[in-house]
């Protein structure tokens, strides 16, 4: 079975990959790579679910193909929300993660709340414009300084609740348990299903 993930991002298509692989064996996630006409889509909407659905329907209309997308970020309570859908270029530059990563601690210095969450919309869309969307988040402290290798983004700040690890000292399928990502493409999935 073929679905089109509205990602060029090549991280993401691994992990969700692994992710979906795990409820429907042998899906064949196509990244829009694969289709060299297809234009980058801007992320004009005001939250993560609002951006997974464009970015899903538009995805779907021009390849004609059922697409799955996500959007997904960090909130950090005493940032009122920030970096929030804005967390791919907190610091300017689109997909810079340790000049991100350095913003927030900046912004964070000396503040004793260190609540936070990665937010994770997981969005479904046909060319004849069915949809469907849901959200998961995944709660969690952030540190004084990136700990960890594995990961990508703000893994190396994000410790989870209930852990002493970052999520960058995590091994792969073991952030895949607890995530955002893995939550909400893992209540996804059975309802891309019953609709092919
Ligand atoms: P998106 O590609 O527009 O969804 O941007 C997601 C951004 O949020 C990434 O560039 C990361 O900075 C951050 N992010 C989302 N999920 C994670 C995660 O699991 N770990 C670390 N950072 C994340």
């Amino acid at each position: 079975m073929k679905l089109v993930l509205a990602t060029r991002n090549k991280g993401k298509i691994v992990e969700l990959q692994r992710i979906i692989a795990e409820v429907i064996p042998g899906v064949e996630l196509i990244g829009t790579d694969s289709f060299p006409n297809l234009d980058d889509i801007e992320e004009t909407e005001d939250s993560f679910i609002g951006n997974a659905l464009l970015k899903a329907h538009a995805v779907a209309k021009a390849t004609g193909l059922p697409a799955i997308a996500d959007d997904s970020g960090l909130s950090v309570n005493a940032l009122n929300g920030a970096p929030g859908i804005f967390s791919a270029r907190y610091a300017g530059t689109h997909g810079d993660d340790l000049a991100n990563l350095k913003k927030v601690l900046s912004d964070m210095d000396g503040v004793l709340d260190r609540s936070a969450a990665f937010h994770c919309a997981a969005a479904f869309a046909k060319p004849d414009g069915f949809e469907f969307v849901v959200e998961a988040k995944l709660l969690g402290k952030l540190t004084t300084r990136p700990i960890g290798e594995e990961g990508f983004g703000y893994d190396p700040i994000f410790m989870p609740d209930g852990f002493d690890v970052t999520t960058a000292q995590m091994r792969p399928s073991e952030k895949d348990r607890i995530s955002h990502r893995g939550t909400a493409f893992r209540a996804l999935v059975p309802k891309v299903l019953d609709t092919l």
